[in-house]
């Protein structure tokens, strides 16, 4: 697993402060931030703070720290005041309508979601 960001990728450019974004909690390995194009009230990205391009591409150690991530969001999500529920979404590709080939978890919620997945 590479610690690396890549100077190209807007999501290593925002996690490296060069691109602004509305922050919404950090820690070292992951940076969670408000979704430009809000699709729910409640829009949040999770954002892992090394370059993978998607789900498909983690390693074991990948896997290992997205886990500890995932975990994080889950407790955080009574102080975001989700309780009434949430969707936590990664796309992957064309088809899966992935735009930012950066790894990222959309954590929706703040109103009753759409029971169509999409
Ligand atoms: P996806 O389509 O799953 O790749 O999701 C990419 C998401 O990133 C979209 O929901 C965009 O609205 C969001 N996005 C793109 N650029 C920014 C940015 N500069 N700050 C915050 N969110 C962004
Ligand atoms: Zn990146």
């Amino acid at each position: 697993m590479s610690d690396k960001l890549d100077k190209n990728c807007i999501f290593c450019k925002i996690i490296a402060g060069e691109i602004p974004s509305k922050k919404i909690f950090e820690n070292d390995d992951m940076l969670v931030i408000e979704d430009i194009n809000p699709q729910a009230k409640t829009h949040f990205l999770m954002l892992p703070k090394w370059h993978v391009a998607d789900v498909t591409e983690l390693d074991e150690q990948g896997w290992t720290k997205i886990a500890k991530c995932l975990a994080k969001v889950s407790s955080l999500t009574k102080e975001w005041h989700l309780e009434n529920g949430f969707r936590i979404v990664t796309n992957k590709g064309f088809d899966g309508g992935q735009t930012v080939g950066h790894l990222h978890f959309h954590i929706l919620g703040g109103e009753k979601l759409s029971d169509k997945m999409s």
